[in-house]
């Protein structure tokens, strides 16, 4: 398997896989309820917690013996935990200088002890932990260990199951809803830090005419090749969605619109310099773009689509198999 350590880097890479779970603020559910639970019960702590750890927050989406849904990141233990690959053991908060200063030590929580698995997503990222936690000092032995580790596991099975829920099946890019929702938080972020952001939007070129000359499966194979092509090409930190029949639209964290018009070529060419073997013959596809930044008069996300439409549009009347920047 050998995990990647640079991707404990990679902080972009995993707010994008982080992103594609579909996760953040989503209400309480029983599948990780019951896990922390159980966590509670077979470890004998009072509290348990499942975080994911967002770009500034440590947020919860499960939680027992505890009020809090979440905390500054730079305020939690969970963004030790997230450092390494490794579960994290404090046996004794108070004297470990890393932990002795955070408020869920001093404060009324009174942490005294903690144990935290990384959460590892099957790309190789850590989203977060499954945590136990107690008000006495004490260790964990290397069988509570391999047992929370289980319990970790079962954690990143339902994320899993989660983001195939908002996968696309055909193509396996995120659905039109979870990706709106990732694009309104990275619009909020990118205005937050004064960072760049672009947006891409593909539609695929004479598409019914594939699908009235090889039949609909064929179509199916285009499409699915299309977006392998686009993963392909896409970096971890980009978020790929279908949000049409056969439209794309990737959302490019810290990107501006020249390096998004790079991209936005090479997928076009990757794209047009293919063949395909479909149903009845080999098949030459292509694919037009609309690129458009976040510019300051873009309320949100609707608004920015419109705007890489009208662009995606031009590139159409130009003659299509072209890129349209504003
Ligand atoms: P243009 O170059 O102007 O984009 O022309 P087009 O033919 O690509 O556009 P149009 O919107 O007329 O046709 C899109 C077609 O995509 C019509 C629809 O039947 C087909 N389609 C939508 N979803 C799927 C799908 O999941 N699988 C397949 N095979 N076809 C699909
Ligand atoms: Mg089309
Ligand atoms: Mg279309």
């Amino acid at each position: 398997m050998g995990r990647d350590r640079r991707k404990l880097d990679d902080e972009a890479g995993r707010l994008a896989a982080l992103r594609r779970t579909a996760i953040l603020d989503t209400p309480p559910e029983a599948p990780f309820d019951r896990i922390t639970a159980l966590v509670c019960t077979v470890l004998g702590v009072p509290m348990a917690h499942v975080s994911l750890v967002d770009r500034d927050r440590v947020w919860l989406k499960s939680a027992v013996g505890l009020k809090i849904r979440g905390v500054p990141r730079d305020r939690s233990f969970c963004t030790l935990t997230i450092q390494t690959f490794e579960p994290m053991m404090i046996p004794d908060a108070t004297q470990d200088a890393r932990v002795r200063d955070l408020e869920a030590v001093t404060g009324e929580i009174g942490i005294r002890s903690y144990l935290g698995i990384p959460l590892e997503s099957p790309d190789g990222y850590v989203l977060g932990s499954l945590c136990a936690l107690d008000t006495r000092p004490r260790s964990f032995t290397e069988a509570e260990i391999a047992t929370l580790k289980g319990f970790a596991r079962l954690v990143m099975s339902e994320l899993e199951l989660r983001q195939i829920a908002h996968s696309d099946a055909l193509t396996g890019a995120m659905t039109r809803r979870g990706w709106m929702e990732a694009a309104e938080r990275e619009i909020a972020e990118s205005r937050r830090d004064g960072m760049p952001a672009a947006l891409l939007l593909m539609d695929i070129d004479h598409f019914k005419r594939i699908n009235d000359t090889h039949g609909h499966a064929s179509g199916d194979l285009v499409l699915r090749e299309v977006a392998q092509t686009c993963f392909a090409e896409l970096r971890e930190a980009d978020l790929l969605a279908r949000i049409g029949g056969e439209e794309f639209a990737a959302l490019l964290p810290l990107t501006d619109t020249e390096g998004a018009l790079a991209l936005a070529e090479r997928l076009r060419a990757a794209i047009s310099g293919r063949l395909l073997r479909v149903e009845g013959g080999m098949l030459h596809v292509t694919a037009s773009f609309g690129v458009a930044g976040l510019t300051p008069g873009i309320t949100g996300i609707e608004d920015w689509l419109s705007a890489a439409d009208a662009l995606l549009y031009r590139a159409k009347m130009d003659g299509r198999n072209l890129c349209r920047v504003a």
